[in-house]
């Protein structure tokens, strides 16, 4: 499942090929993603300009200014979607749903599982975007001024003061930074040294400063990596893999911890595998 850092470095990817140009039609092959594309989308974003390419959380946000209609086309890749530029004779594959035509290119969203969504908001609408139904209940950016320096780890630790959730669920959550998916949460618990089992009301604020920084810098690390090694944007015709990084614990049960060998751990929390190392992260 892509998390953070992939939607990061594909918004990177797609973005030169995207902002500033004028999308001439759309074509939708299938609507029935996990929410249905709205029927109206081609007649909202024909002849609309490209502005820009954000994100928010795993949403990546483009928006787009027509001659009539103005609004931000909402695309979360799901647990299998990409996205991609290709050459508008491009052979389309199975579970190429939508094309987004942009001149002689195309953005085009393949998704196997159809847990991916393409989503309108429209300017016109009274709602201000940040407040849409899938963004509004987002924590803060891990990049974000609100996350950075002493920022993050005071947010973390006022948020969860008498909350008895664990740690891992709590990040997991995203309800207070967001993108801190499953293997990320691992990894930055255990460079904290933080036990993912301890309620995240218990954990001090020195230690809350300690993981805020982890976060940054293990979504960083992975950021810089996939884009160095995720250039294919453009014309690709296989099926890209998520990266890999060298993980300290995630997936990396019975194997040896990399600090000090002792086996490392797994546990379901939520329905969900933690990594941990038993020694290294005690508290
Ligand atoms: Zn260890």
């Amino acid at each position: 499942m892509p998390e953070l850092p992939e939607v990061e470095v594909t918004r990177q990817g797609i973005a030169p090929h995207v902002e500033g140009h004028r999308i001439d039609g759309v074509t939708i092959r299938n609507r029935a993603l996990r929410w249905p594309v709205p029927e109206d989308l081609t007649q909202k974003l024909t002849g609309s300009l490209v502005k820009t390419v954000g994100r928010r959380g795993k949403f990546i946000l483009i928006a787009c200014q027509g001659p009539v209609h103005h609004g931000t086309l909402i695309i979360h890749l799901g647990m299998t979607g990409t996205l991609r530029i290709v050459n508008r004779d491009a052979p389309v594959r199975p579970h190429d749903h939508v094309d987004i035509h942009l001149g002689g290119a195309r953005l085009r969203f393949n998704d196997p599982r159809r847990f991916g969504a393409i989503l309108w908001h429209s300017g016109e609408d009274t709602t201000p975007l940040e407040s849409n139904l899938h963004l509004s209940s987002l924590g803060v950016e891990p990049f974000s001024a609100a996350f950075a320096g002493e920022a993050g780890g005071r947010l973390l630790y006022e948020r969860t003061r008498g909350r008895s959730v664990s740690i891992k669920q709590m990040l997991l959550a995203g309800q207070i930074v967001v993108g801190v998916g499953n293997i990320y949460a691992s990894e930055s618990l255990f460079r904290a040294r933080i036990n993912p089992k301890i309620a995240a009301g218990r954990v001090s604020l020195a230690r809350y400063q300690t993981l805020a920084e982890e976060i940054r810098q293990t979504l960083t690390a992975a950021i810089v990596k996939g884009g160095s090694t995720l250039r294919d944007f453009v014309g690709s015709d296989g099926q890209r893999g998520y990266f890999q990084l060298e993980y300290f614990v995630y997936d990396r049960q019975g194997h040896a911890c990399r600090i000090c060998k002792t086996p490392v751990r797994a546990l379901r929390q939520g329905q969900r595998s933690t990594f941990y190392c038993p020694k290294c992260q005690r508290y």
